[in-house]
Formats: structure tokens, C-alpha cells, sequence
């Protein structure tokens, strides 16, 4: 809680009407912040910040940050978290999806200099590509293919990161730079494409659970609320690191043994199905953390059967109460198709 001295800081979080920036806003309004968040919409929603909208110190504004609005309240903090960062939606319009990245992330570091804001990007487990060192350090450069199809996201994502630690030798932003491993909870879209959704919906309807490849690659998933508390804690470190720091839970699950956890919660489940993997679709990836322990004690606190659990009772909630959500499209989904038509 925000001692009565303390001032009150003023949050922009852009990207806050998605998955992670939704609970991001939640915890900044929880400690006492005013909170402007910010989305297009292209996957983010209104609905995941629907019960802010009478709150004092909450305020929504639709925009995107590749033609960002102006903002002439003095800010304390910004967060980039404007991005569609399921394969399937990112890859959708991959021309938005890259310069999302690189002039989105480039308006709001001139916002912050202009207001002398701390800055937090968020950038991703995907810069490490398919890597071949493994856990994955962030002192490893990556192994990215730079012109297959995820590189949209991993080529715009690591530019990102470069404008960050341009922008902090320069002495003008003090950007810090959070490398986000697979993410899970409530709020994600059902429809977004990611294998936590994908097979939580899948089992939820009763229908196989899709497995891409063997299902023998790996991924390292954390609970939504660890994940916001060590974003919140790397924005106000002091001081800045200047460097980049994995934020993951360290624990590492094959595809396989992930839909045997989802298979025991939902035991009448009618099985898998296995379906091509993907391009570049990376082998292993599991975080260290150890750079985040030392700089801001963090470590995750929920472990996957339990974090399983109650992103499973959100989507079972939520699916009953909106029966449309299977067949609804994200803005992203609807951009493919107009593009599609166009060719
Ligand atoms: N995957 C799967 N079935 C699905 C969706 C994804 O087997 O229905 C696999 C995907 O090929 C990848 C892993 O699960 O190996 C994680 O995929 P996700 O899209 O969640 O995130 P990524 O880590 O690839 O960005």
C-alpha cells in the first residue's frame, strides 16, 4: 500500500487491455497509481479491463502506438506491452506486427524522454529463436531466422531491444528491458492460438487435444501474477540494470506432458491429435533466472498444476457465459482475412 506522502505516480501502460497488461493495470490501481492504459484492440479487449472503467485513478484511451495519441499529463512510468504475441496472431499481419515493434516501441521512448519517464519494454524468450544453448542465458545472442515467418516478432522485438539500450547509452530514457517467457492465466483470448488456451478450450468443449510435431519440445510456462510482479519489480529497480532480464518460471515441460496435466484435470478428454509443427517452431526453452534473483529477488511463486487449475476454472466461467467466444476473431484475425482478400 502508498503511504499518504507518497505521491501518486501516473502509469501508462500500453497494451493494458491485453492478457498480461490487463493484470498490470489491476496491480498499479491496487498500490495506489493512476493508470492510463492504452490499446488498439488488435488483441487486447475491452472486457479484460471492463470493471476499471468507474475507477478514479483508471483512464482508457484507444490508440496505437505506431501513430501514438498525445499526452500532456506528466507520466512517472510507461510500459510497452502493445504487441500480439501469440504466433498465430503476430504472424497475422506481419508487416503491423513489425513495426509495432520498432516505431511503437521508438514513440514511446520519445514520450518517456519527453516526460522523463522510467520505461519498461517488453520483450521475449523468442530473440533466443531455436536456441542452441540451453537454459537460456541472457548473455546468449540467439539463434532467430531472420526471414522465416516468426520473424516479425523476434527481428522486430529484438530491434526494440536495441532502441531501448541505444536510447539508455545516450543518457535520454531509462529503458529497462524484460525478456518474457510463456505466460498463462486468465484473460487469455480462447481463441488466441497458444497451447495453454488452445488445449484448456479444447479439453473445456470436449474436444482432442491438438499437439503440433511430437510434442517432445519443451516450454517453461509462468503464472500471470508472478510474471506481473517481477514486471513491476524490474520498472522500479534502482538503479537500472541496463541490461536485459529473463522473467519465466524456470520449471520445463515437454507439449506432452503439459496435455497429460490438462487430460487429468478434464479425464473425460477424448485424447490427442498430433498436427504438423510449425515453422521454426523452437525445440527447448527454459529460462535463467538467475540475473533476476540477484537484481530484484524475484522468483516465480506458482507452481503449473496449481496456476493450471485456476486459469481452467476462468475459462470454464467464461466459456459458459459467452457462447459466442469460439467463433469470435481478433481484430488481427480479421486484418489476415482482409489482406488475404486483397491478394
Ligand atoms: N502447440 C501445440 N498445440 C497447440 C498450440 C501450440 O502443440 O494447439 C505447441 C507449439 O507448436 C509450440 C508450443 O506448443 O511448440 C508452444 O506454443 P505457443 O504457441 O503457446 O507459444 P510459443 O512458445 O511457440 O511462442
Amino acid at each position: 500500500m502508498q503511504s499518504r506522502n507518497e505521491k501518486t505516480q501516473t502509469v501508462l501502460i500500453a497494451g493494458g487491455a491485453g492478457f498480461v497488461g490487463s493484470h498490470l493495470c489491476d496491480a498499479h490501481l491496487a498500490r495506489g497509481d493512476k493508470v492510463i492504459c492504452v490499446d488498439s484492440y488488435i488483441t487486447g479487449s475491452q472486457n479484460n479491463v471492463r470493471p476499471l472503467l468507474n475507477h478514479p485513478n483508471f483512464l482508457l484511451v484507444e490508440s496505437d502506438i505506431r501513430d501514438l495519441t498525445k499526452f500532456d499529463e506528466p507520466l512517472d512510468k510507461i510500459y510497452n506491452l502493445a504487441c500480439a504475441a501469440s504466433p498465430p496472431q503476430y504472424q497475422a499481419d506481419p508487416v503491423h506486427t513489425m513495426m509495432t515493434c520498432v516505431a511503437g516501441t521508438g514513440n514511446l521512448l520519445q514520450l518517456a524522454e519527453r516526460h522523463q519517464a522510467n520505461f519498461l519494454q517488453a520483450s521475449t524468450s523468442e530473440v533466443y529463436g531455436d536456441p542452441v544453448e540451453h537454459p537460456q542465458r541472457e548473455d546468449y545472442r540467439g539463434n532467430v531466422n531472420c526471414t522465416g515467418p516468426r520473424a516479425c516478432y523476434d527481428e522486430g522485438k529484438r530491434a526494440a531491444e536495441a532502441l531501448c539500450f541505444d536510447m539508455v547509452r545516450a543518457a535520454r530514457v531509462s529503458a529497462r528491458v524484460a525478456r518474457i517467457f510463456n505466460t498463462y492465466g486468465p484473460r487469455m483470448l480462447p481463441n488466441d492460438g497458444r497451447i495453454i488456451s488452445n488445449l484448456l478450450v479444447q479439453a473445456i468443449s470436449g474436444d482432442p487435444l491438438t499437439i503440433y510435431g511430437s510434442g517432445e519440445q519443451t516450454r517453461s510456462f509462468c503464472f500471470v501474477s508472478d510474471l506481473v510482479a517481477g514486471l513491476m519489480a524490474l520498472m522500479d529497480v534502482d538503479p537500472n540494470p541496463g541490461m536485459p532480464v529473463n522473467l519465466g518460471n524456470p520449471g520445463e515441460f515437454t507439449i506432452k506432458e503439459l496435455a497429460v496435466m490438462i487430460e487429468s484435470l478434464f479425464p473425460t478428454t477424448p485424447g490427442v491429435v498430433y498436427r504438423p509443427l510449425p515453422q521454426d517452431d523452437p525445440q527447448r526453452r527454459r529460462p535463467d533466472i538467475s540475473r533476476a534473483q540477484e537484481l530484484l529477488n524475484w522468483r516465480p511463486q506458482i507452481p503449473l498444476s496449481e496456476g493450471l487449475q485456476r486459469t481452467a476454472a476462468w475459462f470454464e466461467a467464461t466459456l459458459s457465459d459467452s457462447k459466442e467466444f469460439g467463433s469470435r476473431r481478433t481484430k488481427a484475425q480479421d486484418r489476415a482475412a482482409a489482406l488475404a482478400v486483397e491478394r
